[in-house]
């Protein structure tokens, strides 16, 4: 496909994260304006076979054909956008397919380079199908994408091991999925069989390194102004979350700035807070009272880590005859 690569595909495939601070790590500014528009299969297909009212310009608020993604959630819907690819499609977000064995062997085969995120609902339960999408992705790129419910780590682990990269949507994580959270961090940190990126691990650790890494809202693929869900047909779009959101249907651009500015002005967590450049209120949504006692902990953990790496750079710099590839 000759579109631009989105946001996801870029990081993964991009350069080092942490050893080059001023690299190109992290989200990039999405200088082109366009936002990614995600349509279930059945509007994109409306859409597809009318050009007159691309969902995609819609979107992307009338200003021409935009990036999309499409939502498949069943095996002919699989098929048909894996074989036929339309200009635009950036990936495929595969829902409720893990334990289709036909559909794995399907996108195993070499039917186009379309990138898959493999959603899982209940990683717990669901984390032993990951196997089958060892054979896909030596087809084409794959992420999985891991709620962070209690039971998700085991959905991490083996995702790791498979060499899969790996989108943790921690939302408001309760004191249980914290522990585990706590757990997956130091297997991205220190298990030397982890190769691929586990996000926002990644990003933020990027972040602490000096890259650019927008927000957390970013990182994780949920900032309405640069993601944009369609709620239904009408073009309405769904804010991140929105289920378990009391008081907002739609989305406007700036719900993230908006949504902050009333958390500082409150006198909330967020005002004092020294992760919010890049978390940016994230874990204050939709409930404003949750406390970030345990997510701060995390951060401190990345923190380390990035001092440790930077002390190990300082180190190596001082090391005559160690370069490039030599350092860490
Ligand atoms: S970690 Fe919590 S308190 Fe800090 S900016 Fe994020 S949501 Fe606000």
């Amino acid at each position: 496909m000759d579109q631009p690569p989105s946001l996801w595909r870029w990081r993964f495939m991009g350069q080092p994260m942490v050893s080059n601070p001023t690299g190109d790590a992290g989200v990039p500014e999405e200088s082109a304006g366009q936002p990614l528009a995600f349509l279930p299969a059945a509007s994109a297909d409306e859409a597809r076979f009318r050009p007159s009212r691309m969902a995609a310009e819609t979107a992307s608020g009338g200003q021409g054909k935009g990036p999309f993604v499409v939502i498949v959630r069943g095996r002919d819907e699989l098929t048909r956008w894996l074989c036929d690819p339309p200009a635009g499609l950036q990936w495929l977000q595969v829902e409720g397919l893990l334990g289709d064995r036909d559909a794995w062997a399907l996108a195993a085969q070499d039917l186009s380079d379309v990138p898959l995120d493999v959603m899982l609902s209940a990683p717990g339960a669901e984390f032993s199908n990951l196997y089958r999408l060892v054979e896909v992705s030596a087809a084409r790129e794959v992420r999985v994408s891991v709620p962070a419910v209690p039971g998700f780590l085991k959905a991490v682990r083996l995702a790791a091991s498979l060499g899969l990269s790996i989108r943790l949507l921690p939302g408001q994580p309760s004191a249980e999925a914290i522990q585990e959270m706590a757990a997956a961090l130091e297997l991205y940190l220190h298990d030397p069989a982890v190769e691929a990126p586990v996000e926002f691990f990644h990003s933020v650790l990027a972040w602490m390194r000096g890259a650019p890494a927008g927000s957390l809202w970013r990182i994780l693929e949920e900032d309405p102004a640069v993601f944009r869900h369609e709620e239904d047909a009408g073009g309405r779009l769904r804010l991140p979350r929105a289920a378990q959101a009391p008081w907002q249907e739609t989305a406007p651009p700036d719900v993230v700035q908006a949504q902050l500015a009333r958390l500082v002005t409150a006198g909330a967590e967020c005002a004092t807070c020294r992760w919010r450049p890049v978390c940016q209120g994230y874990f204050k949504w939709p409930d404003p009272g949750y406390s970030c006692q345990g997510v701060k902990r995390l951060f401190s953990t990345l923190e380390a880590a990035a001092g440790e790496i930077g002390q190990d750079l300082a180190g190596c710099e001082g090391q005559p005859g160690l370069s490039g590839s030599d350092k860490p």
